[in-house]
């Protein structure tokens, strides 16, 4: 389903934002500065091509909120790309970085082209020329905007905006963190490329948590044996459906734009993936059914719908007939405002994008944090000599009466890895926002997790601007 038409995404945001205002109180002016974008940058440039020919890249970057700096979001490759997503997608990081305390604006790229139609020469010239185009006119920098993978872009386009960030700016020496979710050779952080899936995962780990929500939604509690139909198995869906697969959850729909698979047995995720990267798609998938007409999955009965791919993908058509109890927004917007008072009159439980695929973000605000400081958190491993540490482990044996296996002291004694680290930081902000959200909904006594979510976030984003005060 395509996500354009007369649909706005920055509009629906801004009618949410509206809505949860109404519960605060923030000065008119205020609310607009804050919904309003900062800056849109709009761009064009001709890639040369090899007969000779000429086509001209649209691209895009817009930061959304200065509140705080710098301001912080992906860059998206899709035909779909025009100057209304790009402006709703970065208003969702400004509310999607306060809501899990992440101390960025926010902001988004595009590019607006079709990547599967370019080769690895082309992806590069144009990745790099984009590149070009924002450090002239100082629309990124570790300081300033730092960009990271999101649709249709990964680590290797990453990796490109580093070297020519770093070509044009020698001098600048944290350069490494202009750009997010790099290579692991290029100074990325060990768990990014996982992050997002990983926290859709933890997400949804908590809202089932819930007794009395789940028996609200007259589900139990924990994620054993649900149900789940996930939309999309790129980065974000594969690792999400991994995940909830690994803690007992049955994947039994998986959709993709050129057709979906459909079995009630369960779907072995890694086996349909690698079957997807080989064949282009599920057609001829030996197990399950061939849906030809994939949207039609996100209709079918299952516990939990998982949309992980584009926006606009639940919308007042095709909302009424969804039969998820609930909905859990791995994609950026993808249940418009209007399918969304369908869905809650229908008493489902949505867990909105601002706060489900925060992982990504978070991860990266790590891998930010790691460039800056110039240390490989992994290089600190094995620095501690073990047998420095077996005279306090017993004595910490001796006082709580625990014992320790061998293994876990050999744990200790290495102090955690970059991994353990990053997977630690990224629960304890998961978990958090998640209760810390739910609370307010509950307080307010409202139905909508995403207005909670809009609560919190807008909160804190104008007391930001007000203690900032009006420059001049
Ligand atoms: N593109 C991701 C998002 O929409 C990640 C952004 C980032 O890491 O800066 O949240």
């Amino acid at each position: 389903m395509a996500p354009q038409g007369e649909y706005s995404l920055f509009e629906d945001v801004c009618k949410v934002v509206d809505y949860a205002a109404s519960y605060l109180d923030i000065h008119p002016g205020l609310l607009e500065q804050i919904k309003l974008c900062n800056s849109v940058y709009k761009f064009h440039f001709p890639l040369k091509n090899a007969d000779g020919s000429y086509t001209v890249i649209e691209g895009y970057r817009v930061q959304h909120s200065h509140h705080k700096l710098p301001v912080k979001g992906g860059i998206r490759y899709s035909t779909y790309v025009d100057e209304e997503e790009v402006k709703g997608l970065a208003a969702l990081m400004t509310y999607k970085c306060a809501l899990v305390n992440i101390p960025y604006g926010g902001a988004k790229g595009g590019v607006s082209i079709d990547p599967t139609k370019y080769n690895v020469d082309q992806l590069e010239k144009i990745t790099r020329r984009y590149t070009a185009e924002l450090i002239k006119k100082k629309f990124i920098g570790p300081a300033i905007d730092v960009p990271a993978p999101d649709y249709g872009t990964g680590s290797r386009e990453m990796a490109w905006i580093v070297d020519t960030f770093e070509a044009f700016n020698p001098e600048v020496i944290n350069a490494k963190g202009c750009v997010t979710g790099k290579p692991l050779s290029q100074h990325g952080i060990d768990g990014r490329t996982e992050a997002t899936g990983m926290g859709v995962y933890i997400g949804i780990r908590e809202a089932v948590s819930v007794q009395e929500d789940m028996d609200q939604l007259d589900l139990s509690p924990g994620l054993e044996g649900k149900t789940i139909i996930v939309q999309g198995l790129g980065n974000v869906g594969y690792y999400s459906a991994k995940y909830l697969q690994e803690a007992g959850a049955k994947i039994i729909g998986i959709a993709e734009w050129n057709g979906g698979i459909w079995d009630e047995n369960g779907i072995d995720i890694d086996a349909l993936k690698t079957y997807q990267n080989k064949n282009k798609g599920f057609k001829g998938y030996e197990r399950g059914e061939f849906v030809e007409k994939s949207a039609e999955l996100l209709t079918y009965p299952c516990d939990i719908l998982v949309p992980a791919a584009l926006e606009n993908q639940i919308t007042s058509e095709n909302a009424p007939r969804i039969q998820a109890k609930i909905i859990a927004e791995a994609a950026n917007g993808p249940v418009t405002q209007d399918a969304e008072k369908i869905l809650l009159n229908k008493n489902i439980l949505v867990i909105p994008d601002m706060y489900l695929n925060a992982g990504g973000v978070t991860v990266s605000y790590f891998e930010w944090l790691k460039n800056l400081s110039r240390v490989s958190f992994g290089k600190l491993e094995k620095r501690y000599d073990m047998k420095k540490y077996e005279g306090l482990l017993e004595s910490i044996e001796k006082i709580t009466g625990d014992s320790f296996s061998d293994e876990q002291k050999q744990l200790i004694a290495r102090g955690a890895s970059e991994r353990d680290l990053v997977n630690s930081g990224l629960e304890e902000t998961m978990v958090t926002a998640y209760h810390h959200m739910n609370g307010v909904r509950k307080e307010k006594n409202l139905k909508s997790l995403r207005i909670a979510g809009f609560i919190v976030a807008l909160e804190r984003i104008a007391i930001s601007y007000t203690d900032l005060g009006i420059f001049p």
